[in-house]
């Protein structure tokens, strides 16, 4: 079993208080991490801030540079280490570190870039001799919170941009896979990034983490996670800034013109792909009620394909969710669709933290599954009269982070583009296709409409100054 610290500006802290992390699919335990108190923790915001050489832009890119190779030379290692505290099966695991490995090197190229900007003062009949010039300063000090849904990539999307931006940032990963993010934060130090730039800590929520995000030195709290917990943060910030990335119910929409077999593809990997546990999974497939017979057809041919099973068994395609108490929510979600009508037309069936990929046609708009999240490998299907009906019903819910529109008409596509109340939509390919350069981030529920993706999270993790000299 794994015993691990928390890191204090690269020193390694234990104490005699653990979190435990328990493997979902065997119950087995796979590690502990070592929680720290309200002390340690001032330690740890002195440490950042105490003044220190900056990094240059090529100090910066190299340590990022390495890290992308560190997580390559170690990809199969850190794929089982994420199978064993998230459940999520090895296809996906592996996915996950190829994704990280993007993230850095993006980072890295990101790194060496000055978007600096420059603004000739003689341009208006008042205008002068001079010119402005902007640069941009990396903020004193950033707190991020992390999910449990991607223990490596969703804390490399905090950790890489800060870098690049060179502001020193601290760490509290999510206490249900807490162990993947120590690991990357070990091989961030091992790459010669200096301790003061990066903390990993664990802990309680009212000894460490809120009083990190309430502290006035921090000046960025970013967090990734549900839209509650967001909420919340939002009024214990206080004065700073904020990046919230949220939860979501992103529809996949099926017109009547769609090749049915890509929509049954992009609906199967939409909604089983990591557990349905992404943010921007399909939560809803609205189809046009002409073809809503044909597409089910072929969407529950292919679904039976999504083998669930042991995470790593190399055929299984869907692991568990993220414990017990997630999948028996969840159940209770497919029974309550049930209950007001839905066909089961698969799985549905829960082993554990197990939940067999499940479909349920004829979904009722007011079920649990037509209006909240359900975190989990669920494809509920809803007809819609045409694309009018598909859109109201997209924007009838809180959330507004991503969607998918397949169809082959270009007059629909740029219809739902521009109707579509989201962070992002996308044309015959699933709502959760990204890359991890471009802006990334939802609205309403879904978050402020402040973006990550790297370019835009090195945007928001410093400050532009403007100067100007006389020219
Ligand atoms: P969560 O909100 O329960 O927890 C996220 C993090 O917040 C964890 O580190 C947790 O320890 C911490 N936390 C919990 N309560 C807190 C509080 N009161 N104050 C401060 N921190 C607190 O989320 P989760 O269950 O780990 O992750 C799933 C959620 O994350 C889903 O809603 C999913 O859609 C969302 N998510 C969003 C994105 C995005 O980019 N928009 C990406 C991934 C996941």
């Amino acid at each position: 079993m794994l015993s691990l610290p928390s890191y204090i500006a690269g020193k390694a802290v234990t104490s005699d208080s653990w979190i435990e992390v328990t493997n979902p699919w065997n119950n087995e335990k796979v590690g502990r991490v070592a929680s720290i108190n309200r002390d340690a923790l001032e330690t740890a915001i002195q440490a950042h801030l105490a003044s220190a050489t900056p990094l240059t832009r090529y100090e910066r890119s190299r340590i990022l540079n390495k890290t992308r190779d560190l997580l390559d030379a170690r990809r199969e290692e850190l794929a089982q280490l994420i199978t064993a505290e998230a459940g999520l099966c090895l296809r996906e695991t592996r996915y996950e570190v190829g994704r990280a490995c993007d993230v850095f090197a993006f980072a890295a190229m990101e790194a060496l870039h000055d978007d600096g900007q420059t603004f000739s003062c003689d341009i208006s009949p008042t205008g002068k001799a001079r010119k402005i010039f902007t640069l941009r300063e990396p903020l004193s000090l950033i707190a991020a919170i992390t999910p449990f849904n991607h223990p490596l990539n969703q804390v490399a999307h905090k950790l890489a941009p800060a870098i690049a931006a060179g502001a020193p940032l601290i760490l509290k990963p999510s206490e249900k896979t807490p162990l993947t993010a120590v690991r990357l934060t070990e091989l961030l130090y091992e790459a010669g990034l200096p301790g003061h730039m990066l903390s990993c800590i664990h802990g309680d929520l009212d000894e460490i983490t809120r009083p990190l995000i309430r502290d006035e030195r921090v000046s960025l709290v970013t967090f990734t996670g549900s839209a509650k917990v967001g909420k919340e943060i939002a009024h214990t910030a206080g004065y700073k800034k904020t990046c919230l990335e949220l939860g979501g119910h992103s529809p996949l929409i099926v017109l009547e013109d769609a090749d049915l077999d890509l929509a049954a593809k992009l609906a199967c990997e939409g909604s089983f792909r990591n557990s349905g546990q992404r943010c921007t999974a399909v939560r809803r497939i609205l189809v046009q009620e002409s073809v809503v017979e044909e597409f089910t057809r072929r969407f529950h041919a292919l679904a039976k394909s999504y083998v669930c099973g042991d995470p790593t068994d190399e055929a299984t395609m869907v692991g568990t969710v993220i414990d017990e108490a997630a999948a028996i929510s969840l159940e209770k979600a497919v029974q309550d669709a049930v209950n007001r009508g839905a066909s089961l037309l698969l799985g549905g069936k829960r082993h554990g933290a197990l939940l067999e990929p499940t479909i349920l046609a004829d979904v009722s708009r007011e079920s649990t599954l037509g209006t909240c999240e359900c975190f989990g490998p669920i494809a509920p299907i809803f007809r819609v009269r045409d694309l009018d009906d598909a859109i109201a019903y997209t924007n009838a819910t809180p959330y507004g982070l991503s969607s998918g529109v397949v169809t082959t008409n270009l007059e629909s596509a740029i219809k739902a583009v521009k109707g579509i109340k989201a962070g992002t939509v996308n044309v015959n390919e699933i709502p959760g296709y990204r890359l991890e350069l471009s802006p990334f981030g939802g609205v309403k529920d879904s978050g402020l409409g402040i973006k990550e993706g790297v370019i835009e999270a090195i945007k928001f993790m410093t400050t532009v100054k403007t100067f100007s000299l006389p020219w």
